[in-house]
């Protein structure tokens, strides 16, 4: 119980994120593996060789400051086809943040995403966390609201890529969501154990699709 709390978003909070996407649909053994906080010259290209050396498409919830910072990198992501999310400008926290200046770090981020036309724009809170009045209005604005249900904590220096892979092993199912961190924090961790996660998942018989 201890495990599934630390590692998975606990059945309450998926009540009080309901018209929130935490998992795909388990009728197919598709994962999607997401990066948040990107992108970022010394760590993404290295996923997005890795992505390309095992023919895996992705979804990344990209940090607007980062884009407008690094814009060959987001077109790299994109001709790559992966696809991309909103994960606001200035990775700001929604509890500390009033919601009309949420809405507009939000739609900042879209603006020098250039989402257009076509499908709802991705947007994941970062931390995981929003206040319902910021989550509210986003729906009414057609964002398609994307936790996780797979957290690896490559962020956390404590965790070896053999525990993240591990971590992966015990809570992937059918749909799963799968985040790691775009991020100097997360770097090397998560380099080391994305190939692993691949390997492995493909392994199982698992599709690998982005949202
Ligand atoms: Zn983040």
């Amino acid at each position: 119980m201890f495990k599934r709390l630390l590692y998975q978003i606990p059945a309450w909070l998926q009540w009080f994120y309901r018209g929130v996407m935490w998992r795909g649909e388990a009728a197919t053994p598709i994962v999607y593996i997401t990066f948040d906080d990107g992108p970022i010259p010394e760590v993404t290209p290295r996923i997005l060789d890795i992505l390309r050396e095992k023919n895996v498409h992705a979804t990344f919830f990209l940090v607007g400051d980062n884009v407008a910072k690094y814009p060959h990198l987001y077109q790299r992501i994109l001709t790559s086809g992966h696809r991309v999310g909103n994960h606001t400008f200035h990775h700001i926290k929604g509890w500390r943040t009033g919601t009309d200046a949420y809405l507009a770090d939000v739609e900042h981020c879209n603006k020098v995403l250039g989402y257009g036309a076509g499908k709802p724009p991705l947007f994941r809170p970062p931390y995981g966390r929003i206040r319902t009045s910021q989550k509210v209005r986003l729906l009414r604005r057609g964002y398609k609201l994307v936790l996780w249900d797979v957290l690896t904590h490559d962020y956390n220096k404590s965790y070896t890529p053999e525990l993240m892979l591990d971590i992966v092993k015990r809570y992937t199912r059918p749909g799963s969501i799968i985040v790691f961190h775009d991020s100097l924090k997360s770097g090397d961790r998560m380099l080391a154990t994305l190939p692993k996660v691949i390997d492995y998942l493909r392994a199982q018989g698992y599709i690998f699709d982005t949202l």
